[in-house]
């Protein structure tokens, strides 16, 4: 029996679990889902510092017509022990430097000039200015970074500032690809009449990569039981295993039998959704294996509505289903009731609001529809026709064009 969109995505995503972490260094954790918190092991920043290359003062001395005299020098990674600004002093200090005692201002050198080799202020100082007090950023203990946290550049420029060299992170997923068939060959070698290029293969990997998994490429299988079942094993040492082709009712549509035969146990075959429908998922020693059409567009589109979310899960990120914005369709759609379809468009932005319309010829066949999208419209399983200027769901897959 098929399953509907919803509730094949829920069985898919219970069944998965998040692998485990691993120890990675600064340099190659963009992207990563951090597996611990990290608690401030100190106050940020340590001590108090300049903000500004200028001079520290008191700002009370700061009046008109009364010009400072400069004592001492404190450079960034100098230190400012057994430095003290006295009244009518400014010591010369470098952005970052420690603050010496006694002044509570930094005086810019742009708002400074120079009379008589003394130093006049040319600007109203007030106490604190261009100050950085000592753990005014973060104070020690604090938690920083939450574990679940997607690593950006700011997170990992924390890390560092805090002396990290390597932390814990959930490991990346090894995700194997198989695809299927005896009319395929490999991109570059030559190509008889009926073949076509493997070219599956490739866009599932890319998709993998994309969302920051390891693809695995296991190559062809003919439509045979020994050539599936031997990259099949293959592929199970993997985290994940995905196929694409020979799911659907043909006689040489294997897939299900063979994964049957070496002990994956089927949750289920065929989705309410259009394209996609033969898709099968199963589980063999807790590891999802995804049986995806053969089709590339079905396979693309099936691959980010059920593999993309898993994966993302596998690797520990807690937000795993792509957001959607509300978009005015332009045209009006027909569609048969009963299965979920997700459409292809093109999203502009007209100021107001964002605008979808059909990037082609719809038919699964068509690859071409979808390099011209730039969205994935969501069209409920219930519904019968969406008329023009009604508003659809619309994942975003590139940026939207203004118009
Ligand atoms: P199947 O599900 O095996 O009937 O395949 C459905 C369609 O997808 C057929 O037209 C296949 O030739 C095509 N197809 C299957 N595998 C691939 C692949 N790896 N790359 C490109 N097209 C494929
Ligand atoms: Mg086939």
């Amino acid at each position: 029996m098929a399953q509907s969109f919803e509730a094949a995505r829920s069985i898919i995503l219970q069944s998965v679990s998040v692998l485990p972490s691993e120890p990675v260094a600064l340099p190659d954790l963009v992207g990563r889902v951090i597996a611990e918190e990290i608690l401030a092991p100190w106050d940020m920043p340590r001590w108090n510092n300049s903000a500004m290359d200028g001079f520290a003062v008191r700002a009370e001395d700061c009046v008109a017509n009364r010009p400072l005299t400069v004592e001492g020098y404190i450079p960034a990674g100098g230190n400012a022990v057994g430095l003290t600004v006295k009244p009518g002093v400014a010591v010369k200090i470098m952005t970052g430097a420690p603050a010496p005692t006694g002044c509570d201002a930094i005086v810019p050198v742009e708002d400074t000039a120079e009379k008589d080799g003394r130093l006049v202020i040319t600007t109203r100082v007030r106490p604190g200015d261009h100050l950085r007090i000592r753990g005014e950023d973060v104070r020690q203990d604090e938690l920083v970074i939450d574990a679940g946290t997607v690593l950006r550049p700011a997170e990992i420029n924390m890390l560092a500032a805090f002396g990290y060299r390597t932390v814990g992170v959930f490991r990346r997923a090894k995700v194997a690809i198989l695809s299927t068939g005896d009319e395929l060959v490999e991109p570059g070698e030559e190509i008889g009449p009926a073949q076509i290029y493997n070219s599956n293969d490739y866009s599932i990997a890319a998709a993998v990569r994309e969302l920051g998994g390891e693809p695995l490429l296991l190559g062809i299988a003919g439509d045979d039981h020994e050539s599936l079942a031997g990259k099949i094993n293959a592929g199970l040492e993997a985290d994940a295993l995905i196929t694409t082709a020979g799911v659907s009712m043909g006689d040489r549509d294997l897939v299900c039998d063979v994964l049957q035969s070496l002990g994956v146990e089927r949750r289920f075959w065929k989705v309410d959704i259009k394209p996609g429908r033969p898709t099968a998922f199963g589980l063999k020693n807790g590891k999802p294996v995804f049986s995806l059409p053969g089709n590339p567009v079905s396979s693309m589109i099936t691959f980010d509505q059920f593999v993309r979310p898993a994966l993302l899960k596998m690797m520990g990120h807690q937000r795993v289903i792509m957001p959607s914005v509300r978009a005015v369709m332009q045209e009006t759609v027909t569609k048969k009731p009963g299965r979920v379809q997700f459409l292809r468009v093109r999203v502009v932005d007209d100021g107001q609001q964002l605008r979808a319309s059909s990037s082609g010829d719809q038919n699964t066949g068509i690859l071409r529809t979808l390099l011209r999208a730039n969205g994935i419209a969501f069209l409920p399983a219930e519904l019968e026709q969406v008329t023009a200027g009604e508003e659809v769901d619309v994942q975003l897959i590139a940026p939207v064009d203004k118009l």
